[in-house]
């Protein structure tokens, strides 16, 4: 079932958010709904209409959070609607529009945590609407919907992901309340919360731990993943496979290098031979021994210059080689 976002008759139901997770096949799975159609759901009904729905692997809640590092919740969400309860009611449609129109953005961002936020945020406005006392009614709105959408901005994700984060919500927080639900005809049980996302953060948490799983950001393609040893840091297979090509071309290049290094010591080798042996000489010259010496300098000056134009991929091993050989023939 769709949300849509205008003024509309609120069914008594309150919207929940319902969680469950199954270790044996490592999934998640996340309902929006009424109390009444989750349980459908739940129960197998095939007229069950929820507004969400999805199972995913383990760990995709907190993989798919964004930090609401602009404070989008509150200002572009929750404000426009809070004004909205203390105008007249000429600007309210303007006021709603715009909550509206950020509600479907976030609606259609597709995340559970941002669905459910945003049916919360519009129905908590359609019930304050109700109450002829609109002052009271926008307080309660706006202790109801503040406890929601705060974590969403105070969190980075890589606090969330980090399990001591359990401890700091544990002890910074009084939203603790979430209700267990046990489905017939499986042993995997479900959670609901209403007020607030931490006491959801906290459980799956807890049964992280229980199950040695960490997340962890892999070192080849820099993705979360959720590994059952802190060592790990790599995701999948296929990125395995990427680093182990990766550790061949570095080991080839390696040798590479190694065996044009070979190539030039031997010669250099060959050159001082022959300085050694002019030198042993009784009738050598001088003139004819500082010419070999000097152009020995220049031979290892221009083989350095070389080297590194192989090193920075300007030229290549064969060409350094091809270069050696003709100095052979000197
Ligand atoms: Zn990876």
């Amino acid at each position: 079932m769709e949300y849509h976002f205008k003024r509309q008759e609120i069914n008594g139901d309150r919207v929940l958010f319902a969680l469950s997770l199954d270790k044996k096949s490592a999934k998640e799975r996340i309902l929006v709904g009424s109390e009444i159609e989750i349980t459908k759901k739940l129960w197998n009904d095939p007229d069950a209409d929820v507004f969400y729905d999805e199972t995913c692997p383990l760990g995709t809640l907190f993989m798919n959070y964004r930090q609401d590092e602009t404070d989008g919740w509150t200002n572009r969400g929750f404000m426009p609607l809070w004004n909205a309860l203390h105008t007249n009611r000429w600007n309210q449609p303007k006021l709603e529009q715009a909550a509206a129109d950020f509600c479907t953005e976030m609606y259609q961002n597709a995340d559970a945590l941002s669905i459910y936020a945003a049916i919360r945020l519009w129905d908590g406005y359609l019930r304050a609407r109700q109450p002829r006392d609109r002052d009271t009614a926008a307080e309660v709105f706006k202790f109801d919907l503040m406890r929601l959408i705060s974590p969403l901005s105070a969190y980075p994700q890589e606090k969330l992901l980090d399990r001591d984060c359990a401890d700091e919500i544990r002890k910074s927080s009084t939203e603790m309340k979430l209700d267990i639900w046990y489905p017939p005809k499986t042993d995997i049980e479900c959670v609901t919360a209403y007020s607030s996302f931490l006491p959801v953060f906290l459980y799956y948490h807890k049964r992280l731990t229980e199950w040695s799983l960490y997340f962890r950001t892999c070192k080849v393609c820099g993705k979360i993943f959720l590994a059952r040893n802190l060592k790990y840091t790599i995701c999948s297979d296929k990125c395995r496979k990427k680093q182990n090509t990766q550790a061949k071309r570095d080991f080839d290049a390696r040798a590479i290098e190694n065996e044009y290094d070979h190539i030039y010591k031997n010669e250099a080798q060959r050159w001082l031979h022959y300085i050694h042996r002019m030198e042993r000489k009784a009738d050598y010259s001088t003139e004819q021994l500082s010419a070999l010496k000097s152009a020995y300098e220049d031979f290892k000056r221009e083989a350095k210059e070389r080297k590194s134009a192989v090193k920075n991929g300007q030229s290549s091993t064969s060409e350094f080689r091809d270069w050696i050989i003709q100095q052979l023939n000197y």
